[in-house]
């Protein structure tokens, strides 16, 4: 899902904020996050941090790493955080589309 957003905002040039949704593991949680692709690409660097709205961490999963007043960074820890780096789109895809 973000990543699409992703994709569409580096379509637009991608200088401004956009919409994102909360990556909060909440699997009912849609709440939008507003991020530039700069903090976006922040967070996505690391294949195991997430950002979330702000109450939306989850502290017997996650390490809350960056705090802004519109979202927290947060890493996620153990085993969900291994699974998150084994499901990272970026690692290792030859078949990324050049940006
Ligand atoms: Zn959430």
């Amino acid at each position: 899902m973000n990543e699409a957003i992703e994709q569409t905002a580096i379509g637009l040039g991608g200088l401004d904020g956009y919409e994102f949704i909360c990556e909060c593991s909440s699997a009912g949680c849609f709440d939008r996050v507003t991020l530039t692709l700069v903090e976006y690409e922040h967070v996505r660097k690391v294949g195991t941090r997430f950002f979330v709205t702000p109450g939306h961490q989850n502290v017997a999963v996650e390490l809350v790493v960056e705090t802004t007043p519109r979202y927290l960074i947060v890493e996620k820890d153990g085993a969900a955080g291994i699974i998150a780096a084994l499901e990272d789109p970026r690692d290792g895809d030859p078949a990324a589309p050049p940006s």
